[in-house]
């Protein structure tokens, strides 16, 4: 099978949108934040392009950006593209006069490098790198731009999976170099870079055997997530049109139930954080008087102190046990454990599946009620 990044993370965001864009290919409604991105995209190609003997100029990288631009069908809402249009000018110009003097010995080496390694033996990972520079020491830094507004926090950047497949694109591309992968989010000017480790590789690897296990098996089942806000299939998708009610609920005031539901969310949260304020007052209250009791208006506050086990030194715990026998009684199977095992490389596909059959699973039901006006949601099990 042939996989790009693209197709894999799809699958593995919502096996049912997967099946929606690429097997029925239902095409996707328009999106200026996907058209403005790739319109920034030829813009960067532009100015980092290698065939330029030396780095174009600021207008030239604009009139880039603004041809690519008018290529682009005008939708309806005139305003929000012009509004997208000046960001883009402002981006590319905040960008050129951090970047166009480049680092001594650094060069760009590709831009837009499409690539098609082989996986797995049967398998062929494809995609394409938005720019790979050459650095002073002779490394590779693998760069990769995200227009969008919305920024990741780090640990969720260090994890990204596209990283991961352009790591192993470029670790056949530029064999025997160092590689660096980097996230560029052109909108904040703000740049991640990260080596991955073997580890952190092996267990991205196994992620996309199993999007190809599953897009072989032809398992396209919905998965709801925060990913169906983006989802252009909404109106494709049965979960987001309007269930059929049996006859017997048909008087029950769902929008009601919401209605009280999310009011009594947001009071409980708005209750929780008012009773960590008060804690920590009346805490500093007795600290202050150098007090463990205090009585006032009818009301009296005490204060006990208790000691709690945060971790076991198991060796130790080993030690001693062991000669009495205990040892097997105390010692549990850990989730945590076991589910990090399962992710390491220690089993095979094989041991994992029969690790995993020795489990058993409850299921965990979360709601995620929205409110109809500012969107703010509640997740609560
Ligand atoms: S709306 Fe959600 S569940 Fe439905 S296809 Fe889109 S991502 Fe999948």
């Amino acid at each position: 099978m042939r996989i790009s990044y693209s197709r894999c993370s799809t699958y593995q965001h919502c096996p049912q949108q997967y099946k929606l864009q690429y097997i029925d290919r239902i095409p996707l409604p328009r999106a200026v934040e996907l058209e403005f991105g790739s319109a920034v995209h030829a813009a960067l190609k532009f100015m980092y392009d290698s065939r330029h003997v030396a780095v174009p100029s600021l207008d030239d990288v604009v009139n880039e950006f603004a041809k690519a631009w008018q290529e682009i069908p005008p939708d309806e809402d005139g305003e929000a593209r012009r509004i997208h249009f000046e960001q883009g000018v402002l981006l590319l110009t905040r960008h050129y006069e951090k970047h166009a003097a480049r680092e001594q010995g650094r060069f760009t080496a590709a831009t837009e490098e499409f690539f098609n390694i082989p996986f797995d033996g049967e398998h062929t990972l494809t995609g394409r790198i938005d720019r790979v520079d050459i650095l002073p020491d002779n490394e590779i830094e693998v760069i990769d731009y995200k227009t969008s507004r919305r920024m990741p926090p780090q640990p969720t950047m260090e994890k990204d999976a596209q990283l991961a497949i352009y790591r192993m694109a470029a670790d056949v591309l530029y064999p025997g170099r160092k590689v660096t992968t980097t996230l560029l989010y052109v909108f904040h000017d703000y740049e991640m870079s990260t080596q991955q480790t073997p580890e952190f590789l092996a267990e991205k690897q196994e992620e996309i055997r199993d999007a190809i296990a599953g897009i072989e098996a032809g398992k396209f089942g919905p998965k709801i997530g925060p990913h169906c806000d983006w989802c252009g299939y909404q109106a494709h998708c049965h979960l987001f049109r309007a269930p059929e009610v049996p006859p017997d609920l048909r008087d029950v005031d769902m929008a009601a139930l919401l209605a009280e539901y999310a009011d009594l969310d947001a009071q409980s949260k708005q209750a929780e954080q008012r009773l960590g304020v008060l804690k920590q007052q009346i805490h500093d209250y007795l600290d202050r008087c150098k007090t463990e009791r205090v009585a006032s208006g009818g009301f009296v506050v005490e204060r006990r102190t208790s000691q709690r086990v945060t971790s076991w030194d198991d060796a130790r715990l080993r030690e001693l046990l062991s000669p009495l026998g205990l040892w097997e009684k105390i010692t549990q199977v850990s989730t945590t454990a076991l589910r990090d095992l399962l992710k390491s490389r220690q089993l095979s596909r094989e041991e994992k599946q029969h690790v995993e059959s020795a489990a058993t699973y409850s299921e965990i039901r979360i709601l995620r009620v929205k409110r109809p006006r500012d969107s703010e949601e509640m997740d609560d099990e």
